[in-house]
């Protein structure tokens, strides 16, 4: 038995049952990371670092610890604070395994996080900054001293996790074999497609690919244009650390970097719901969710769905394939250029059938129960779309196109919010200001830089307020809630980048603290990273494969004030960061998506850079 678990555990068949559990998923992580290291750059010291994990594992707390904070560890100049949640009056830092105290301190004063509801103090641990693993310890109520779970300082803490993290799509792929080791793998899925009776098409149709949208096999053209867009924003705007990375994915060792060649799986995929006539299908999908199978055994058809009526396409699906083919036609050109031009072709063709067809809006027809994604306002993405295609071809056609179309912004006074599936008018004022071509407007740039840094300083006061450090406001607390901590981080990445401002990036690194363990579950919300990492998450192949753990690298959606699925039954209504299960039925609480997972891997990228 561990030491601690009498202090610490109430010592049940369920709590046995969890910590073995977890255990098993730490060795096998361990197992994982050693035979990937060879391909991660700059693991080289990571083994030492595991082991000693390994070894202080099994000799502090593990469970009912006192603090919680990021389970990867932090960096060496990096802010570490971690939130104490039973109350101390001093704290101290030491090496693991009995060594030295490395600092004494006292928590700040108590201080009600709204957001769980939680009593919280907070240990401020950013002056530790030499790289070694450590444990916090605080008082007890009852005069014993607590200990935390090791953390770690290193340079490399969130090397793995970059990797892990985008590695999960090609565990999404549609219409290949998968294979991520560990027994995680499956054959060639969902090869027979067909159109459906509302695309205004019939018969078979001969295309696949594409990832898996989220916890079901539907693939979705809108999902898809934001998700696509930000891995290639990644690509771009935080090159470095991403542009070496080794997938181990069946395109390695080819001309083309492993980052782009994930992300074109999917972009191959979109493409091919374009029309001929320029505009793209809304979804490919069956026309029901199917039971919790592995995706070689779906027996339904996959269809291309469009609205029912003539354009049959529909606006925001094209307009999203416009942008997201035009930021391709930067990308790829140095690596396939044939490729990137008939990127850049199909933008323009797809701008023009959403701009003569501006208000195709989609619903599910009848008999279709599969993800929606309808969006009754597509002017943000014809907006992105114009700002991307400019920012490729500088062609004044699309800065016209979009210094009109911005107009309905100017209202709000080109006001920055969130971005999110169905809003993309941040991603389109993002492009403009940073497409550095001739003949922007000076005013409308600096009106964009001051309303991102203006939103940007909001959410950097969040953090500084909130007992867990997120960047998120009580209403943020919505289905999907983790994906908006990532696009926090990536709005203030990117407010970051248009004037400078180290706070935005401390507080976008908050948020990553949060998602990896630093919240009121103690919980690392990506599959296999952290010492308590997400189980049960709402996806398919892993309730299927007959494996304990879930696919690695995937973020659960996280709480939802609001939930609405089986597992939300019987639960009372509370503080919203309170409102999780992590249980398999929990779609509304639990399900992973592309479009969660790609602000992580941007996030990750970023501080990693
Ligand atoms: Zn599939």
């Amino acid at each position: 038995m561990l030491d601690g678990d009498h202090e610490f555990g109430d010592f049940t068949d369920g709590w046995l049952c969890g910590t073995l559990k977890r255990r098993i998923v730490f060795v096998m992580r361990r197992r994982e990371f050693l035979k990937n290291a060879a391909v991660c750059a700059g693991a080289a010291a990571w083994p030492g670092a595991w082991l000693a994990a390994e070894r202080s594992f099994a000799e502090t707390a593990e469970d009912g610890t006192p603090a919680v904070f990021n389970q990867l560890g932090y960096l060496p100049d990096a802010a570490k604070r971690f939130t104490l949640r039973s109350p101390s009056k001093t704290f101290s830092v030491r090496a693991v395994n009995g060594g030295a105290v490395v600092l004494k301190g006292t928590p700040g004063a108590p201080l009600e996080d709204t957001a769980s509801g939680d009593r919280v103090q907070i240990c401020d641990l950013s002056s530790v900054r030499t790289p070694g693993m450590y444990v916090l310890e605080t008082d007890g109520s009852d005069s014993k001293t607590k200990k935390s779970a090791p953390f770690e300082i290193s340079n490399d803490v969130y090397r793995h996790a970059l990797w892990l993290t985008m590695r999960s799509y090609y565990g999404q792929r549609c219409g290949c074999s998968v294979d991520l080791g560990d027994g995680y793998s499956h054959p060639a899925c969902h090869l027979d497609a067909a159109f459906h009776a509302t695309s205004g098409k019939s018969g078979a149709y001969k295309n696949h690919g594409g990832w898996h949208d989220a916890g079901d096999y539907g693939r979705y053209v809108v999902n898809s244009g934001i998700s696509t867009g930000t891995l290639l924003w990644t690509w771009e705007m935080l090159h470095d650390a991403v542009s070496k990375l080794e997938l181990k994915i069946p395109e390695s060792g080819g001309k083309t970097p492993d980052f782009l060649a994930e992300i074109r799986w999917n972009l191959d995929w979109m493409l091919t719901l374009q029309d001929t006539d320029g505009g793209a299908w809304h979804k490919q999908t069956s026309e029901n969710f199917c039971a919790f199978i592995m995706p070689q055994d779906d027996p339904m058809v996959s269809y291309v769905i469009g609205t029912g009526a003539a354009p049959y396409k529909s606006t925001c699906a094209t307009a999203d394939l416009a942008a997201v083919a035009a930021i391709a036609a930067r990308c790829y050109g140095p690596y396939d250029d044939s490729y990137a031009k008939s990127c850049a072709e199909a933008a323009k063709r797809a701008f023009a059938w959403a701009s003569k067809n501006p208000n195709v809006t989609f619903e599910n027809p009848a008999g279709v129960r599969t993800g929606g994604y309808g969006d009754n306002d597509c002017r943000d993405e014809l907006l992105w779309a114009a700002a991307e295609l400019w920012r490729t071809t500088g062609d004044e056609e699309y800065r016209k196109a979009f210094e009109s179309g911005v107009g309905y912004l100017r209202s709000s006074g080109l006001a920055i919010k969130t971005p999110g599936w169905n809003d993309l008018s941040e991603m389109a004022l993002w492009t403009y200001a940073m497409a550095e071509r001739k003949g922007a407007s000076s005013e409308l740039v600096s009106a964009i830089r001051e309303s991102s840094a203006r939103a940007a300083a909001e959410l950097a006061r969040n953090s500084g307020e909130n007992g867990y450090g997120n960047t998120m406001s009580r209403g943020d607390y919505v289905w999907g809630s983790n994906g908006v901590a990532g696009n926090q981080s990536l709005q203030l990445i990117v407010a970051d980048r248009l004037q400078k401002n180290p706070a935005y990036r401390a507080a976008a690194a908050e948020n990553l603290h949060y998602l990896l363990g630093r919240n009121c579950w103690d919980l690392s919300w990506v599959t296999g990273l952290g010492r308590n990492a997400c189980m049960h998450p709402h996806h398919r192949p892993s309730g299927a494969d007959g494996i304990v753990t879930p696919w690695p690298g995937l973020l659960s959606g996280g709480p939802n004030a609001h939930p609405a699925d089986p597992a939300a039954k019987g639960m009372t209504p509370g503080p919203p960061m309170k409102m999780y299960r992590d249980e398999q039925a929990a779609y509304s609480m639990n399900e992973i998506a592309i479009n969660w997972n790609a602000p992580l891997v941007f996030l990750l990228a970023g501080v990693n850079s």
